[in-house]
Formats: C-alpha cells, sequence, structure tokens
C-alpha cells in the first residue's frame, strides 16, 4: 500500500552511489573512528564552509553541547530559553547546573535579550539563548550583557546551519556554537554534531574532553566523555557539503511559496524575515491566531486528516516538563510570550524534495479549512 503521509520533514541524502567509494575507503582502510583521514578532512572543509574560527566534530548536538559547558567549566546558574527542544536545558542539568528560563520575544522566538539582565544573580555564569528555526538572537546586546557581567555566552546553533547576517557566519558570535546534523535538521550526517569556536586553546581542550580526556597516549588532563564523531559519519558530512547549498535552495523556494500564500489568510501569522539575514529554511512556523476560524489544535487535528503530518514545535515549553518546573523562574506567569506563543505556533512541512503540488495542497487546507 502506498504511504501517502506528509511529514514535517524527510531527512537529504545524497544519491547513494556517490557515497559508495567513500564506504569503500573505510572498508579498506579499517579507520572506523578515532580521527581518521575523513574526520581530519570533514573538519577542515566544515571550517572554510562555514567561515568560521574552529571545528570541533561530534558524535551529536547534544554530547557537543554538554561537552561546551565542561570546557568552558560553566556552574551554579545559567540564563536560557523555555522555547527549545529539551536538549538545550538537559545538557545543563547533565551538568549539575540550574536552568534560569527567561521570557523570548514574540518577532524571532528567541531569548528577549532585554530582560536578561534582571534574571542575573551572583551564581549566574552564562547565558545559554538558541537561535530558534535559525533566527538570530540579538547577539550584539547579549555580548555586551556577557562582556558587562563577566559571562560566557553559549549558543545552542542546532537550527542555524549556514545562515549568516550581512554575510558573516551566526556561528561567530558568543565564546562558541553549537550545530547538530541529526537527521532532521538541514545539514545531516544520520546523527552527529559540532562546536565551533574562535580560539585554538579552546578547540584543543575541546577535543581532549571528547575523547576521554586524553592528550596523548599516556596522558590523560580531564574526566571526558566518549564524545568523538566517527568516519561513516565524518564521510557523509564531506559529502553532504557538496549538496547543501542546493538544498537550502530547495527550502527558500517552498518558505517563499508558503509565505506569500499565507499572507493572504487571516489569523495566520508567519515569522518576519529579518533584513540582511541569509536564512536556510529548516523550519516554517506560523503561528495561529485568534482570527482563525480554527485553534492551533484543532488545525493540527484537520491536517493530520488529510495525512499532513505537522508538529507543534515547541510544545510543551520545556519550563513545563517534570523536571524543570519546580523552578521558580518556570511560573508561566514569568513566562507569558513563551506561554502564549506555545499555544499558537504550528510548524509546517518544509524538506528540500518536497514537490510544490503537495505544498499547494498544505496551501489550500490552511486557506479553507
Ligand atoms: C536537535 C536539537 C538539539 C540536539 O541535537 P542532537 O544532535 O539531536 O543531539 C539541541 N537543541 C536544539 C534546539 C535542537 O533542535
Amino acid at each position: 500500500m502506498e504511504d501517502n503521509r506528509t511529514f514535517l520533514t524527510r531527512p537529504y541524502l545524497p544519491p547513494l552511489e556517490e557515497f559508495l567509494p567513500y564506504l569503500s575507503e573505510i572498508w579498506e582502510s579499517r579507520q572506523l573512528t578515532n580521527g581518521g583521514p575523513f574526520h581530519q578532512q570533514f573538519e577542515e572543509k566544515l571550517r572554510d564552509h562555514l567561515g568560521v574560527g574552529h571545528v570541533s566534530l561530534f558524535a551529536n548536538g547534544t554530547l557537543a553541547l554538554m561537552t561546551a559547558l565542561q570546557a568552558l567549566r560553566i556552574t551554579g546558574e545559567v540564563i536560557t530559553t523555555p522555547y527549545t527542544f529539551a536538549a538545550t536545558t538537559h545538557a545543563l542539568l547533565w551538568n549539575g547546573i540550574k536552568p534560569v528560563f527567561v521570557d523570548i520575544r514574540r518577532d524571532t522566538c528567541n531569548l528577549d535579550e532585554e530582560l536578561v539582565e534582571a534574571a542575573i544573580t551572583p551564581r549566574t555564569t552564562a547565558i545559554l539563548p538558541v537561535h530558534c528555526y535559525g533566527q538570530p538572537c540579538a547577539g550584539g546586546r547579549l555580548q555586551e550583557i556577557a562582556d558587562t557581567y563577566g559571562l560566557k555566552l553559549i549558543y545552542d546553533a542546532a537550527h542555524a546551519f549556514g545562515v549568516t547576517v550581512d554575510g558573516r557566519s551566526l556561528l561567530a558570535q558568543g565564546d562558541l556554537a553549537m550545530l547538530s546534523f541529526h537527521a532532521t535538521k538541514v545539514f545531516n550526517t544520520f546523527e552527529g554534531g559540532a562546536i565551533v569556536c574562535h580560539d585554538l586553546k579552546l578547540k584543543q581542550r575541546i577535543d581532549y574532553l571528547k575523547n576521554f580526556g586524553f592528550a596523548d597516549e599516556v596522558t590523560v588532563v580531564a574526566p571526558g566523555i566518549n564524545g568523538k564523531m566517527n568516519e561513516f559519519q565524518a564521510a557523509l558530512g564531506l559529502l553532504q557539503l557538496e549538496h547543501v547549498d542546493q538544498a537550502i535552495a530547495a527550502r527558500m523556494a517552498i518558505d517563499r511559496r508558503y509565505r506569500q500564500a499565507l499572507a493572504e489568510v487571516s489569523g495566520m501569522e508567519c515569522l518576519p524575515a529579518i533584513d540582511g539575514v541569509r536564512r536556510n529554511g529548516g523550519y516554517f512556523p506560523v503561528l495561529v491566531g485568534p482570527d482563525y476560524p480554527l485553534s492551533r489544535d484543532q488545525l493540527y487535528d484537520r491536517l493530520r486528516q488529510w495525512q499532513i503530518h505537522v508538529r507543534r514545535y515547541f510544545f510543551p515549553l520545556i519550563s513545563d516538563l517534570p523536571m524543570y518546573r519546580g523552578i521558580a523562574s518556570a511560573a508561566p506567569a514569568n513566562l507569558p510570550v513563551a506561554t502564549s506563543i506555545a499555544r499558537q505556533i504550528l510548524c509546517l512541512p518544509i524538506y528540500p524534495d518536497l514537490d510544490p503540488p503537495t505544498v499547494d495542497r498544505i496551501i489550500d487546507i490552511i486557506s479553507s479549512p
């Protein structure tokens, strides 16, 4: 039976025959992991592609973030957003750090920089914002606050692959940025991740930490973890780099189609595109407002009836999960914007080979529900 369902995303893969030569090389060399030749090449090519200082590859984004917090010796409290994927805040708990939630801005769904200062206490050591949907945080202002209070600035940039602001990589901001190459992301290596940083000594420490703390055969400098990316992932990453610009262009064509058509639908709001930002089309979020004939959840169900499996990203808020809701800053009264957006948000399907007739069908259903 044919599967007619459309999902939020469908992982992009290059043609299989292009990957086979890489596999042959791995089978021949028997270098499967531990910083083999593909790992080294991918790290360099990725650095050049992104136009950043240094890259350290990881088995996945969550391990990268956990290691980033260790590398910068973050302790105490960290100011972060409730409007994100669970991994952002879980990485804090795994490091024994207390998350302090600050509300978001309605126009970007990112941490509201003007509310950050009021949340700083003597125990605060860092700010951990997320470039939600690849929309840039207010980097200049956040850096200013971090500098004033002597805080580290760590970005969860899992959604921000390839995003630039005035021609400069978004990943160049802050002390470091974490990337995810999970199957559902704009750029994937099945699973994978990276830390981008600008200081060679910091990269060195990150590289020790992701390899159990080994500095050489007999020297262990820190209680590290196994966060290494393997040769299969790195080889796929090398090949994906050749295709990713085209994949992003295909996503952005869908973004334009949705944006243009949904502007006509009353009660339906798209997040504004920001001047000077090259986006990556990773997500297509819409806000289902009170003027729309259906509630967000009714529209979610209606689309499902038509085999369109959209997602409520991000709902529920992280601050509402059982392991966080006891924290004072997790109270909904402290997070009114995030609470309201989580009730209105819907992410529509977007991926490189989503065909225009399906996009039009989704638009039709939303236009006349
Ligand atoms: C995907 C994602 C992560 C986790 O990355 P993994 O590679 O899946 O471990 C973290 N933060 C955000 C915002 C994400 O979307």
